[in-house]
């Protein structure tokens, strides 16, 4: 199963470090803040949006993870404006046609989070009797809207193959055993892929994968 890029959370105390490695030095601070990410990237001028309402960044299409961090290094440059989409939506709507929920409306430019499958399948609660179990695509999140999307075409292969889980270890996470009672190895292993911060959903929506596969 798919992992989406954004949910490459140990990226960014590798990104932090770098920053504290050129800014500690000179007795500046670096801190990592939650705020919105997607829209602090565009309205700064580092990522447009797509339809599909997620970040693109040139050269890396939506392959990448927005992280906020503050600092008080003086910055003189201001790059604050609008907000803008890419070019390539203006004459396509892939993404609209395949998202399997009606998330990406023509109505408006802000997507129905509600109908997402990314805000279904990150939380705990039932899925809802809409969707359908066909739908389920990814460990975690949805990658639909991004794999269609031609502004991805030169990253689209940019995938790492993770770890691999024998039968054992698929079994205990398909049961939700508890993270103090799973192997060393395997909790490792999850840790290291960045999925014990959705582990409480990591067996539920294992199980949604793995059945409409077969
Ligand atoms: S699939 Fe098309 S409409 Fe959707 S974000 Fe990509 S370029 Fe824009
Ligand atoms: S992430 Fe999936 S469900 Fe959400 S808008 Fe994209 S295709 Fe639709």
């Amino acid at each position: 199963a798919i992992i989406p890029p954004t949910y490459n959370f140990s990226a960014d105390d590798q990104v932090a470090d770098l920053l504290k490695a050129y800014l500690e030095p000179q007795g500046y601070q670096l801190r990592k803040v939650r705020l919105p990410e997607k829209l602090l990237a565009v309205r700064s001028g580092l990522a447009q949006y797509g339809k599909n309402n997620i970040t693109y960044v040139k050269g890396m299409g939506s392959f990448h993870r927005p992280v906020v961090f503050i600092s008080d290094f003086p910055c003189e440059a201001d790059s604050w404006g609008e907000p803008k989409a890419i070019g390539q939506c203006e004459k396509c709507s892939a993404c609209m046609k395949a998202c399997p929920t009606d998330a990406i409306g023509s109505d408006r430019f802000l997507l129905h989070a509600e109908r997402c499958l990314t805000f279904h399948n990150e939380r705990a609660n039932d899925f809802p009797e809409w969707l359908s179990p066909s739908w389920h695509n990814s460990l975690v999140g949805c990658m639909i809207c991004q794999q269609v999307c031609p502004a991805n075409k030169d990253v689209a292969k940019w995938i790492d193959a993770g770890a691999a889980f024998d039968r054992e270890e698929t079994a205990l996470i398909l049961n939700a055993v508890s993270d103090d009672r799973l192997p060393k190895e395997t909790f490792a292993k999850l840790k290291k892929m960045d999925m014990m911060e959705y582990y409480d959903v990591l067996g539920r929506n294992l199980r949604a994968f793995i059945e409409q596969q077969v």
